[in-house]
């Protein structure tokens, strides 16, 4: 069973590196850190450390390392939160002796010399925590800080244990490890705050969205009146679930103008959407996805693509 090997590798090297997915979410930092805390609480004579670019929104959940290549020669890497191996923050992940990659995305891309994939598990959080109770007989051992950085990842990807991923086991988890000591408050504020600019941006999104007939919405979100909000679009993250209240809507898409793309942003709360993200080379969850584009045109054809997947969903 691969949670078996996986915990003998992690027994076995003495110098672990644990990377994730680009432009990082909770559950990403969470799974990446809350591993590491893991490992390093257990087994304090190895080196651990956590590699990629920092996400200033989330620095509540740790800080990166800045390591050499050499760190590479001997090391075993685990690759967390990633379906996809172009999207491993930090391309140095094929530099370590042997590779890893624990996620719960479909496994659109089976890179790795062990692979762990469960798409069932509501996070990668939810997973490490699983990696503990298996690991425990092997002298695993979780601390205040794993807990709460776990915790952190169960919460972002569950949407404070709404999203229909969550589980029974997910609840059992959360409910093991609030035992543990950490500021939930101050996580909860540290994830949901929102500045004024976004709450303002919020209300644009409100009183902006289209809803077709089949329960389709979309935003988009031009560079324009990013500015005319003072945001950057990397600050949006916090307005995906926006719409997710609105009585009507089966599927949204928010568009970001970034720098050289657009940005695509799908979510849903029935048609299965993760096929339009693969159409336009992006990927994701069957209810949350995302994709790129070039040019406003290619955004009416997602949003075409988007309400024809409403149109033909069946409740
Ligand atoms: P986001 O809208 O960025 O929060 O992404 C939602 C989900 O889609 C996450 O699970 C991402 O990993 C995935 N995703 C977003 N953009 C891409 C992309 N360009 N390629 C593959 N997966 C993506």
């Amino acid at each position: 069973m691969s949670i078996r090997q996986i915990i003998q590798a992690i027994e076995e090297y003495d110098t672990i590196i644990i990377h994730r997915h680009v432009r990082p979410d909770p559950d990403a930092l969470g799974s990446q850190g809350g591993l590491r805390e893991l490992i390093m609480h257990s087994f304090p004579n190895k080196n651990v450390y956590v590699v990629g670019e920092e996400e200033p929104t989330l620095s509540f959940l740790g800080k990166m390392d800045h390591i050499d290549d050499q760190v590479y020669e001997n090391a075993l890497v685990i690759a967390c939160d990633t379906a996809n191996a172009p999207r491993i923050s930090d391309e140095r992940y094929n530099l370590g002796k042997m590779l890893i990659k624990i996620d719960h995305h479909p496994n659109v891309d089976p890179f790795g010399d062990l692979l762990w994939v469960d798409t069932n598990a509501s996070s990668t959080s939810e997973m490490i925590y699983e990696l503990y109770l298996h690991g425990k007989e092997a002298g695993f051992k979780m601390n205040n800080e794993s807990a709460r950085l776990l915790y952190a990842g169960i919460v972002g990807d569950t949407g404070r244990f709404l999203f229909p991923s969550t589980t029974k086991k997910t609840f059992q988890y959360a409910s093991e490890l609030v035992s543990f000591e950490f500021d939930r408050p101050a996580l909860y504020d540290g994830i949901y705050n929102v500045t004024d600019n976004i709450a303002r941006l919020k209300g644009y999104i409100l009183q902006n969205f289209t809803l077709s007939r089949s329960g389709m919405s979309s935003v988009k979100l031009t560079k324009e009146i990013l500015d005319q909000y003072g945001l950057k679009p990397s600050e949006t993250g916090q307005l995906v679930g926006t719409l997710s209240d609105v009585e009507g809507i089966q599927a949204w898409v928010i568009f970001v103008e970034e720098e050289d793309v657009i940005r695509v942003r799908l979510r849903s709360k029935g048609p299965v959407i993760n096929g339009i993200a693969a159409k336009y080379d992006g990927g994701g969850h069957p209810m949350a996805s995302g994709a790129s584009v070039k040019t406003w045109e290619e955004t009416e054809a997602v949003s075409e693509d988007l309400d024809e997947v409403c149109r033909t969903f069946i409740k």
